[in-house]
């Protein structure tokens, strides 16, 4: 398979269901110069910087992050269409056509100081053929008299119109409830996490030197109250100080039990190594330098990619590497752990302290990337140069195209790809790869998910 190995990644050619779920997506639909930029710009609360326009590339469908009364969205602004397209009624049939197929919900755009046109009633009719839910937002009423004239828009048969002032902001408020009220189920913005120390899994075989390096820290033994959430900590958790900072390591009544050992079962050993991955934000796989990587060693870094954990592999007992070993550890590390080449690494020994003080910036960098949040906007800016650039191969006549990508979520990130149509593994793992190299992510995994609309 290829290089770059993505354990993480799903199956390309199916829907996949972020497990919160994406932003659900509003597009923007009109004629120009109705106030369709206006309207986007109230609506994101002019929060972030709006795409500049790129010589060559058309500005259409730019996608930016917006929330309203706790929830998030996307809002896609088809703005730029071509100025001096011959049949504007068919541009803009087709600009909609795009919108509904993107979109959970449509604002359908007039001028309401103009009325509606013959281009907007070419457009109502590709909107009311579609099941997707349109609000029909009748823009510049600016003031009570055309606010009364907006009324007369029922005619085009989308239902009530709201009169808004994009410019003005007048009538706004109203049409974020009615853009709520539309919107598919989706959970509420999660608040940020209590400061609470990080959790911490320190796991690996047995005999990596786990407890030895438990040891190099200061603990406090007894289960502790964390003062900032308020919630006590798991009595089988202890508090320790790494590198001047608190954090909390899960399970070290398990390390020091040395339960592996002492059950004699590697089976309840594994559950309780997978239960401490599950419990904890980043892992500290721990391998011992002087042996083989194992097949055991493997599957706890598996459980740690799969459970989307942040990783820190450590590489114990480096005291023992000589020269000879070092050779072979370096091919060892090439093969067996091509598919994780993201993982922080340390070389490090519990016995001498050798670079056990590289463990907390490690920790902290591998965390920092797992919650890292890439704004839409400069999402899609990098993918439009990127698929501009080297765009996906034609099969059969055909290629798919990636029309935009949200964030779903963080720790670990996981993107929404929306696309004309499944996206073949190769071209996917290349859009994974430039993605890493464009945003990091060292020492976490990612999840890109595919959402082909047909
Ligand atoms: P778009 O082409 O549909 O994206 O339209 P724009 O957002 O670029 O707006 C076109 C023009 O209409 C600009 O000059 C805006 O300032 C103006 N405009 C937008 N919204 C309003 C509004 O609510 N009231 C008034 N009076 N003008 C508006
Ligand atoms: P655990 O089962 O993973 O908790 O491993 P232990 O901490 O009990 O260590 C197993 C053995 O490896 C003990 O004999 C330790 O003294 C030894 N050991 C742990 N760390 C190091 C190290 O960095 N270098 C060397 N040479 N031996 C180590």
């Amino acid at each position: 398979s290829d290089a770059g190995g993505w354990v993480e990644l799903r199956e390309p050619d199916v829907a996949v269901e972020e497990p919160s779920g994406p932003q659900p997506v509003v597009a923007v639909v009109g004629r120009p110069n109705v106030g369709k930029s206006t309207l986007v710009n109230r609506i994101i609360g002019r929060r972030q910087a709006v795409v500049e326009d790129v010589p060559g590339v058309t500005r259409d469908r730019v996608p930016y992050d917006a929330q309203w009364n706790g929830r998030a969205f996307t809002v896609v602004d088809t703005g730029g269409w071509e100025p001096d397209a011959k049949d504007r009624a068919a541009a803009i049939a087709a600009q909609a056509e795009t919108a509904v197929v993107t979109a959970d919900v449509v604002l359908f755009v007039v001028d309401a100081m103009v009325g509606s046109t013959d281009v907007d009633e070419a457009a109502v009719k590709m909107l009311r053929r579609s099941a997707k839910p349109v609000i029909l937002v009748a823009n510049k009423a600016d003031n009570t008299s055309i606010e009364m004239e907006a009324v007369s828009l029922w005619s085009l048969g989308l239902g009530e119109p709201f009169p808004v002032s994009a410019l003005h902001g007048r009538g706004s408020g109203d049409l974020l409830d009615a853009i709520l009220a539309a919107l598919p189920e989706a959970p509420a913005i999660v608040e940020n996490r209590p400061r609470g120390p990080r959790r911490v899994a320190l796991v690996g075989r047995p005999n990596v030197g786990k407890s030895s390096l438990l040891n190099r820290f200061s603990g406090e033994e007894r289960a502790v109250v964390d003062s900032v959430a308020g919630t006590t900590v798991d009595p089988v958790d202890s508090l320790v100080d790494i590198g001047g900072q608190t954090w909390q390591l899960v399970d070290t009544a398990g390390l020091r039990k040395r339960v592996g050992k002492a059950s004699g079962t590697e089976y309840y050993a594994s559950l309780r190594t997978a239960g401490a991955i599950e419990a904890a934000e980043v892992a500290v796989v721990l391998l011992d330098s002087s042996e083989p990587i194992s097949e055991q060693d493997q599957r706890i870094l598996t459980m740690v990619t799969e459970a989307g954990r942040a990783l820190v592999i450590a590489f114990n007992k480096w005291d023992l590497v000589d020269a000879d070993r070092r050779y072979y550890l370096d091919k060892e590390i090439d093969r067996e752990l091509r598919r994780i080449p993201w993982a922080i690494r340390l070389n490090l020994s519990a016995m001498t302290g050798r670079a056990v003080d590289k463990l907390a910036p490690a920790l902290n960098k591998a965390l920092a990337s797992w919650e890292t949040r890439v704004p839409t906007a400069q999402l899609n800016q990098w993918l439009t140069a990127l698929v501009q650039a080297t765009p996906h191969p034609v099969r059969g006549g055909r290629a798919p195209r990636i029309l935009f990508a949200t964030q779903a979520g963080v720790a670990p990130p996981r993107f929404v790809l929306f696309t004309t149509g499944p996206l073949d593994a190769g071209y996917q793992r290349f859009v994974e790869r430039k993605l890493r190299e464009e945003f990091g992510y060292e020492g976490s995994p990612i999840e890109i998910s595919v959402r082909p609309r047909k």
